[in-house]
């Protein structure tokens, strides 16, 4: 089912939080052209039509391609400052004041940029983005279960080493078949260090990658776990820390996890009181957007405004904030349904 007019002008307009989205899947077709032709990578398209179709994704092993070449156009600090520029703006587009964006910085390491100066170019761009966009952003840099776990230590470093430079906590993200277990003392080591922690999970593989993410992992958020409906103890303990799951419907139906959106556990997940968030993951690889997602969802789910409106505000409580940033946002979005009709007491939306 597909929302009216009216409410989706509702969903584009207001402010939103987005807590699980790839900066390397964010990049749109015009700026990865800019950024082959700068550093000389040959693309399959040379015209932003031709790219967005590559982009596009098709299976694993071309959603990997497409990963690795835009990898490969990021070499220097300013490659990087290009790309978070133009996804801030993407994401001021859309109204989305605070995101939490992963990023695979080991990746870039082996590709041999300078992760010192990426981490100072980066915090500039988010300034930036902050003082002229009036959009916050903080890094996800994630661990990647199915690469040599030396990389790991790099991960985990380079999160430690710049946590002044806008790093909110660290990640684990690849191949769920790969086990969370070697990268137990690193989350230690997070956690006792102040880092927060955002753990993929029960996306590819069933409950257990979940329950391993919160044991051993620490996770306080849950990157997917849709795949958490199977288990009922699961869904208890989850409702019981209030532990959020974020999820990525329209990523969830492109990788095959589900038939389609009518099949998705979204449903399950929300009338089992789960705390949740909607999210894009790889934006321009699924074609989609935040907006385009809480569409759906709001179609998908029947949700009225004050319904669509709350999943905003509930991403926010979710949010790796302090206490001071998130009141300030907090009392924003209040004045900004207020101002739309949706004072916190009125009886529906
Ligand atoms: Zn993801």
């Amino acid at each position: 089912m597909s929302v009216d007019a009216e409410l989706s002008d509702f969903i584009r307009r207001m402010p939103k939080v987005e807590l699980h989205v790839h900066l390397e899947g964010a990049i749109r077709a015009p700026t990865l052209l800019q950024l082959a032709k700068r550093r000389s990578v040959e693309l399959p398209a040379g015209d932003v039509a031709g790219i967005e179709r590559w982009l596009e994704f098709r299976d694993f092993d071309h959603f990997l391609e497409v990963y690795l070449t835009i990898s490969r156009c990021l070499r220097d600090p300013e490659d990087f400052q290009l790309i978070t520029a133009a996804f801030l703006e993407e994401q001021a587009r859309q109204n989305i004041r605070h995101t939490e964006a992963h990023f695979t910085i080991s990746t870039h390491i082996a590709n041999g940029v300078n992760a010192g100066e990426v981490a100072e170019a980066l915090a500039e761009t988010v300034l930036d983005g902050e003082r002229n966009l009036g959009v916050r952003l903080r890094w996800i840099p994630d661990i990647v279960r199915n690469v040599d776990p030396s990389r790991a230590d790099q991960t985990l470093e380079w999160a430690l080493s710049h946590r002044d430079h806008f790093v909110a906590a660290i990640g684990l993200s690849g191949k769920e078949s790969h086990a969370a277990a070697p990268f137990r003392e690193h989350f230690e080591v997070a956690k006792a260090e102040g880092l927060h922690r955002a753990v993929h999970a029960g996306e590819q593989s069933g409950p257990a990658t979940v329950w391993e993410a919160l044991e051993l992992c620490g996770a306080e958020r849950i990157g997917h776990g849709i795949r958490a409906v199977d288990d009922p103890d699961l869904v208890d303990e989850l409702r019981r820390r209030r532990i959020p799951l974020e999820v990525n419907p329209t990523s969830n139906v492109c990788l095959g996890l589900v038939a389609s959106l009518a099949e998705h556990p979204i449903r399950v997940i929300r009338e089992e009181g789960l705390s949740f968030s909607i999210n894009s993951d790889d934006p321009a690889l699924f074609h989609t957007s935040l907006t385009r997602e809480l569409e759906l969802v709001a179609g998908e789910l029947a949700l009225n405004r004050r319904e669509v409106a709350s999943l905003s505000t509930a991403a926010l409580d979710q949010a790796f904030l302090t206490p001071g940033e998130r009141d300030t946002l907090a009392g924003e979005f209040a004045a900004w349904f207020e101002k739309d009709g949706l004072s916190p007491d009125s009886p529906s939306g």
